[in-house]
């Protein structure tokens, strides 16, 4: 068994410090990334490099996001505790238990079987708990709905609407747009019908894919 070791929790303020640096500015975001040992969702293979500032795969194909990707993304959201949160794309749950430190109430929807099955145990077992659901994050889930806060960690091609439903008026959705590279894209519902889109840089994920490409 991988424990959390005082060297982990100075790899964590250093890593902290990185994303700093690279212009991340929350300090309730920075505190999370200080609080969660990374190192713990990697597989062996990567444990030793778990506090650099890079992607790692976590099985199925996919990938745990970068620290500075995780924090821009989290940042964006402007959390505060007790809000309800979306999350599309569990992977291997570590932006879920971000937004668990920072206090939020997270529904999460994950479509990769063998990860939601690997997730759903991790994380309660390290003292983390969310509502893990195994679907199809374009539709969202609209029994739970209206949602503070959503967040899309894989690439998308469009907007989902079913989504921009979901959110609360007032609310606001962090989404990766575009297909090989996708632009960071804010969503800010001001009424029912009227939504503010603000554009920050490119970033890289795997692909939100839609039903008809699951082909497992
Ligand atoms: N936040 C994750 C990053 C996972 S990568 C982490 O910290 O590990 C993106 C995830 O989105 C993958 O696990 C992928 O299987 C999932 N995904 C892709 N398309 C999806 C869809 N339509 N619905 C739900 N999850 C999807």
């Amino acid at each position: 068994m991988v424990i959390d070791t005082y060297r982990h929790k100075g790899l964590r303020r250093q890593l902290a410090i990185l994303l700093k640096t690279k212009g991340i500015k929350d300090a309730e975001v920075l505190k999370a990334i200080e609080k969660v040992p990374r190192h713990l969702f990697l597989d062996n293979t990567f444990i030793e490099r778990a506090y650099e500032d890079i992607a790692f795969p976590i099985g199925a194909g996919q990938t745990i996001s970068r620290p500075h990707t995780v924090a821009f993304q989290t940042e964006l959201l402007q959390l505060k505790r007790g809000e309800k949160v979306m999350e599309i794309g569990t992977g291997c749950g570590y932006q879920t238990t971000i937004l668990l430190e920072m206090g939020a109430k997270v529904y999460t929807i994950e479509r990769q079987k063998e990860l939601y099955d690997k997730t759903i145990k991790f994380l309660p077992s390290i003292g983390y708990s969310a509502r893990f659901v195994y679907g199809d994050g374009y539709k969202g889930l609209p029994a739970y709905a209206p949602f503070d806060k959503i967040i899309i960690t894989a690439g998308a091609p469009m907007i989902p609407n079913d989504l921009l439903v979901q959110l609360k008026v007032g609310g606001r959705m962090v989404i990766p747009i575009g297909d090989k590279v996708q632009i960071m894209t804010l969503m800010e519902k001001k009424s029912e019908k009227h939504f503010e889109k603000t554009e920050f840089g490119e970033f890289k994920f795997v692909p939100l894919l839609e039903r008809k490409e699951w082909g497992d």
